[in-house]
This record gives structure tokens, C-alpha cells and sequence, in this order.
């Protein structure tokens, strides 16, 4: 069997941290145990709310980031270290998509050259062919020689998304990290830059890691999603089924939160409580505290994510025990 482009496997990642001078230090469990893999070609969708680990778990992908647990794996050899050279070559194979392009750009250069830089820093041809290397880059994300002459605060928000996009691509690489990269952009021009990206994908084969904390996005994007919370994969599994028929009590408030374009709603769970806060993470199912259909025992048994159907996976104590319990929504009625 072939291995996966890219493999997570019971990977960790904590932060320790002190507020205030003499606070007491506390211990941030970005990602807790996340399993994950990545086929050629395949788009994973990663949704949860802000502060659920998807940016570390992204990090923790492209190696940027060591994991304190666990293992990451590209063809099935573990990720080099970020400092070795073998690293730096399997980054031209592996780009990154961030979501505020004007950080991620240099105000002092015109884009083209911006796109240029990856393939000099690899040491890919001539600076004429980088040249006309980024000029077919423009043109593929829908840019002219024109606009790539200018310099990013000459440009739109979305004109610097597709600029960012192109660096990306100019290496010709196999998996683009994105996180949250519609985020900062108007309603109309997401749908652009998501339409271009689905396009890319689908012209170049890209494997794509797709984060986003806005469900609609990931449904439009993604052939297989996870969804997040505090650290943990909750559910995961085929796209159209998670959104179809959510089982993890998250995401079902998730999805009951954004119903499909033309689809009747389903009854909308709200979650009670408060927000996740990665430094009080609580005991037993972290989800307890806002779950609508908890019992006593969650909040002492943290669930595992098992396997509930062929190529699914959820995280809660009471789906493998009921697969047929009702949602909250039919509990309720
Ligand atoms: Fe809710 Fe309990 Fe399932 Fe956690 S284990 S999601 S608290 S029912």
C-alpha cells in the first residue's frame, strides 16, 4: 500500500506560558493526540473555532514546528528537522497559504519578484526563466505583467490573496497548507479566491490542507473534513456525509450553525457555556461543559476518536455505545 503524502499520527504540541510576571505558569495543549493523513490530489478541510489547535496543526504539518509527542510523516519518512537541509528541499514540495497577505508580503518589492523568491531560494533556473516563471504564475491566479509590477499596497485584498497564492505555486508543489486564507477577505471576493483554488487543485493534482473556522467555506473546498475542538479531532470523515449527517455533538451545533445553500435548516443547536479557552481545558470530555446531551460520566472519560462507520471517526462516549441515541434537536422536540 502506497503511503499517504502526508501523515500525522498521535501528534502533540504544548505551549507553557505565565501570565503576568510572577502568575503561576499554565500549560496550553494546542494539539492533543491528532491523527491525520493526506492523499495526493485530496482536499482535507480542518474547521473548529478559534483557539481549537487547527493553525499549530498546520505548523506541526509543514514541520515548522516539532511536535512534543507523536510523528509526522511525508511519503511515509518522518518529517526532517527544521534546521536540516533535507527540510528546506521537502518545503518546495510543501508551501503554505497565510491569511493576512499583506504580512506575508514584502511591502518594498514589486509582487513578481515576490514570486520569483521561492524558486531562487530553491535554486530553480536562470533569473530570466524565474522571471517568466513568476510572469505564468500571474496568469494562472488571473493577475497581469502589469499588476505584478506593482508593489502590494498598490493592489487589492484579493489581488494580494492570488499573489500569495502564486508564490506559493511557483515551486510546483504537492500539498498547500492554507489557513484561514478567505478569512480576511470580502464575502464576493472569497468566493474567487476559493473558486481559484478548487481550480488549481483539480488542474494540478495538489493535495490541500484547508483550514478554516467558517463551515461554508470548508463544505465548498473539501472532500473529506475535521472538525476540531480544543486541541482534539472530534469527527472526521467524507464531507458530504459529515455535513449530511453529523455525529459528534459539536458538530452537529457546527453544521446545525450553516446549512447547505437550498437546503431546508435542520432544527439549530445552540451551544450553551462558554468558549473554549486552551488553558482551562476541562476534565473528562472537554466538550462537557456546552454539550447539550452530556451525562455525568463525561466529565470524567475523555473519549477516544474510534472508528463509528467505514472511513469515519467521532469522539464521544455515547455514539459507540447508541448509534441511534437522538440528535438534541429530536431530543428536544
Ligand atoms: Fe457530549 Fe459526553 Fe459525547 Fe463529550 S462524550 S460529546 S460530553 S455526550
Amino acid at each position: 500500500m502506497t503511503a499517504p503524502l502526508l501523515a500525522l499520527d498521535q501528534v502533540s504540541r504544548r505551549y507553557v506560558g505565565r501570565k503576568g510576571l510572577f502568575g503561576r505558569p499554565t500549560t496550553v495543549h494546542a494539539v492533543d493526540g491528532a491523527s491525520l493523513a493526506i492523499d495526493r490530489g485530496e482536499t482535507l478541510g480542518i474547521v473548529g473555532e478559534s483557539g481549537s489547535g487547527k493553525s499549530t496543526l498546520a505548523r506541526l504539518a509543514l514541520g515548522l514546528e516539532a511536535p512534543d509527542a507523536g510523528r509526522v510523516a511525508v511519503d511515509g519518512a518522518p518529517m526532517p528537522d527544521a534546521r536540516a537541509p533535507e527540510w528546506r528541499a521537502l518545503r518546495r514540495r510543501m508551501q503554505m497559504v497565510f491569511q493576512d497577505p499583506l504580512g506575508a508580503l514584502d511591502r518594498r518589492l514589486p509582487v513578481a519578484t515576490q514570486i520569483a523568491e521561492p524558486l531562487a531560494i530553491h535554486g530553480i533556473g536562470a533569473a530570466a526563466e524565474r522571471a517568466e516563471a513568476a510572469e505564468r504564475a500571474l496568469a494562472t491566479v488571473g493577475l497581469s505583467r502589469e499588476q505584478g509590477a506593482r508593489h502590494p499596497h498598490e493592489l487589492s485584498g484579493g489581488q494580494r490573496q492570488r499573489v500569495v497564492i502564486a508564490r506559493a505555486l511557483a515551486t510546483d508543489p504537492e500539498l498547500l497548507v492554507c489557513d484561514e486564507p478567505v478569512s480576511a477577505l470580502d464575502v464576493s471576493i472569497q468566493a474567487q479566491v476559493v473558486n481559484l483554488l478548487i481550480d488549481l487543485q483539480a488542474e494540478r493534482r495538489l493535495a490541500m490542507l484547508f483550514i478554516s473556522h467558517d463551515l461554508r467555506v470548508i463544505r465548498q473546498i473539501s472532500r473529506r473534513v475535521a472538525v476540531m475542538y480544543l486541541g482534539r479531532i472530534v469527527e472526521e470523515g467524507p464531507a458530504e456525509d459529515v455535513f449530511r449527517d453529523p455525529q459528534h455533538p459539536y458538530a452537529q451545533a457546527l453544521v446545525s450553525a450553516a446549512p447547505a445553500p437550498g437546503r431546508r435548516s435542520r432544527q439549530r443547536v445552540i451551544l450553551t457555556g462558554d468558549p473554549p479557552n486552551p488553558a482551562a481545558r476541562p476534565s473528562g470530555c472537554a466538550f462537557h461543559p456546552r454539550c447539550p446531551v452530556a451525562v455525568a460520566r463525561c466529565r470524567d472519560e475523555a473519549p477516544a476518536l474510534v472508528e463509528i462507520a467505514p472511513r469515519r471517526r467521532a469522539a464521544c462516549g455515547l455514539i459507540a455505545e447508541a448509534p441511534a441515541r437522538p440528535r438534541p434537536a429530536e431530543a428536544a422536540a
